[in-house]
């Protein structure tokens, strides 16, 4: 009986819901390196690589790092009539608190340092289990939580307004970009390629898998 009810939980989950159109549509053979995308709407469903939680185990710890180095030294270094000020990357939230903006300043560093972290953490707590095959109690929650947060993940947002940002201001003051704005540029580039290789449905399947196993 048991064998029965895993049997039809394990063929519900080769189904996923188009957003776009809410189509169900059955994933049960893609190939690797596949991309699925809605018959109806077009809309990005899926891809495939069988390798992907160990992929993004490395972005992850390639993030990881890169934060660290991002908030132990200087972003940028502004100059102007003689005056210069270095700013580092928790200096950019704690500067908006003492300027009379908490509300903004509790914004701009969840976004970028907090968020990022927690969701460095979950993935981390996915892959790690799934990697060696354990079906640790905490992977259901976790991936619950990181699809979530993920959508609130702004991370290119900020790096393009910080971009924008030093175009202006490269026209009032003299602007010296230091090893922290490198860094957490590569931070962005190894987060959104460890949350995108991070396939959501294939992540629940080996979820499932190694919970059923
Ligand atoms: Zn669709």
């Amino acid at each position: 009986m048991r064998r029965c009810v895993s049997k039809v939980n394990f063929r519900m989950a080769t189904l996923i819901g188009c957003q776009g159109c809410d189509m169900l549509v059955d994933l049960t053979a893609m190939p690797e390196g596949g991309r699925a995308n809605c018959p109806r709407c077009g809309h990005f469903l899926a891809r495939y690589r069988s390798d992907a939680v160990a992929r993004a185990l490395a972005y992850c710890i390639s993030a990881a790092i890169a934060l660290v180095i991002a908030n132990c030294f200087a972003f940028l270094t502004m100059g102007a009539a003689g005056l210069q000020t270095t700013m580092t990357l928790p200096e950019t939230a704690i500067m908006l608190y003492r300027y009379g903006m908490p509300d903004l300043a509790i914004l701009v560093g969840g976004f970028i340092l907090v968020l990022p972290a927690l969701a460095l953490t979950l993935i981390m707590a996915i892959c790690v289990p799934l990697t060696l095959g354990y079906a640790a109690p905490w992977l259901v929650d976790s991936a619950r939580v990181l699809y979530t947060l993920n959508e609130w993940s702004m991370v290119e947002v900020f790096l393009i307004g910080v971009i924008v940002s030093l175009v202006k201001l490269s026209q009032m003051a003299e602007v010296q970009l230091g090893y922290s704005f490198w860094a957490y540029v590569a931070f962005s580039v190894f987060f959104t390629l460890a949350v995108s290789t991070l396939d959501r449905f294939h992540c629940w399947q080996r979820i499932e898998a190694v919970q059923l196993s």
